[in-house]
C-alpha cells in the first residue's frame, strides 16, 4: 500500500444534520479528535515517507477551531500539504469570515474546500460559503466550493429507458436511509464491484477521533491506539480482509453471496447495497466495521 494521503476526520460533530451524510454527523455526535492522537498519527505518517497531504475534515473542523489551526501548522511543520473541509457555518458575513480565515493563511493552508448546498442550507439560500468565498478569494487562499447535487430520476441511455439516479449522492451513512424511499432500484446482483476505492492498492485513509482508520467510511483498517500506521500497511492483505476481499472479488453484491445476507431485491446504487450488507455484518465484524457512529447506532458515544 502506497499511502499518500491522510484525512483527519476532526470529529463525527457538526452544526448541520444532513440527509446526505456518509458518516451519520450532527449536533448531538461525538468521537472528536484529540491534539496529543492527532499528533501521533502525523509523527506516523512522516515516518512512513509516503504521505505528501494531510486534509482535516469531519463532521465540522472549524468547531474544533484551535485544534484544527494546530492540526495544520504540524502538518505543515512535517512538510504536508494541507488543506481544509467547512460547511461554512462561521462566516456570518465577508468581514468576520477573513477573520476566521486569516490564520489558515498565515499557515499557508494549501486549499479551503467550501460546501455550498441544499443539504445544508435546505430551502433557503444560505449565503455564508459566498461571504466564505470570497474572504478567502480576498487573502489569496486557494478555495474550492464543492456542491452535492441531490439526486433526480432520469431516463437511461442504454436503450433501455429504465429509471436510474443521477447526482453526485453517494447513498451510505444517513443518505442510504434518508434519501432512498423514492428512488429507483436495481435488481442486488448488478452490484459487481466498488464504483469508488481502490481497495488493492488505497492511497488514502480517514482517520477518525477515536484513532479508527478507514479505508471506506465505515471499513476499517485498524486503530491506531493498537497498531502503527506503518505496522496497519505492512499486515494489510485486501484479499484475505473478510470484508475487502469480497469487494474486490464481486463487489457489494458479492458479500451478499459470501455471508447469505438477508437483501432486499433492488438498490439504489453499490454503496446502498454495501453499506446495508455492512450493517447486517457488524455484530461477526467489530473490528472491521466501526464505529457505531458511522452506522448510525449510537450518535451519543462518549467524547474522547
Ligand atoms: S461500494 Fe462500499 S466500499 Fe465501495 S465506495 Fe461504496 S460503500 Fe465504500
Amino acid at each position: 500500500m502506497n499511502l499518500t494521503g491522510i484525512h483527519f476526520l476532526m470529529s463525527y460533530q457538526c452544526t448541520h444534520q444532513c440527509d446526505h451524510c456518509f458518516v451519520w454527523s450532527s449536533p448531538r455526535a461525538g468521537g472528536t479528535l484529540p491534539l496529543e492522537r492527532l499528533t501521533k498519527v502525523l509523527d506516523q505518517a512522516q515516518e512512513l515517507g509516503t504521505v505528501r497531504s494531510i486534509y482535516f475534515e469531519g463532521g465540522e473542523p472549524f468547531l474544533f477551531y484551535p485544534v484544527l489551526l494546530e492540526g495544520i501548522r504540524q502538518a505543515k511543520a512535517r512538510g504536508f500539504e494541507t488543506g481544509v473541509v467547512t460547511n461554512c457555518y462561521w462566516a456570518t458575513e465577508e468581514t468576520d469570515a477573513a477573520l476566521w480565515l486569516e490564520p489558515l493563511r498565515e499557515l499557508e493552508v494549501g486549499n479551503v474546500s467550501l460546501s455550498s448546498d441544499t443539504f445544508h442550507a435546505g430551502e433557503v439560500v444560505d449565503p455564508r460559503p459566498g461571504f466564505a468565498a470570497e474572504a478567502a478569494q480576498r487573502l489569496g487562499l486557494d478555495e474550492f466550493v464543492i456542491t452535492i447535487d441531490p439526486p433526480t430520476v432520469c431516463t437511461s441511455h442504454d436503450g433501455k429507458g429504465e429509471p436510474i439516479v443521477s447526482g453526485s449522492v453517494r447513498f451510505r451513512g444517513r443518505a442510504a436511509v434518508e434519501l432512498v424511499s423514492d428512488l429507483p432500484r436495481r435488481p442486488w446482483t448488478e452490484f459487481n464491484e466498488c464504483p469508488d476505492e481502490d481497495f488493492v492498492d488505497p492511497g488514502r485513509v480517514h482517520v477518525d477521533g477515536y484513532g479508527n482508520v478507514h479505508l471506506c467510511q465505515g471499513l476499517l483498517l485498524g486503530n491506531v491506539e493498537q497498531v502503527t500506521l506503518r505496522e496497519l500497511i505492512g499486515r494489510y492483505d485486501p484479499h484475505t480482509h473478510p470484508i475487502i476481499g469480497p469487494l474486490i472479488k464481486g463487489g457489494p453484491a458479492e458479500l451478499v453471496r459470501r455471508y447469505d445476507i438477508p437483501h432486499e431485491d433492488g438498490y439504489v446504487d453499490a454503496c446502498h447495497l454495501c453499506y446495508q450488507s455492512r450493517l447486517a455484518l457488524r455484530k461477526n465484524f467489530a473490528d472491521e466495521l466501526g464505529p457505531d457512529q458511522v452506522y448510525g447506532q449510537n450518535e451519543r458515544q462518549t467524547e474522547c
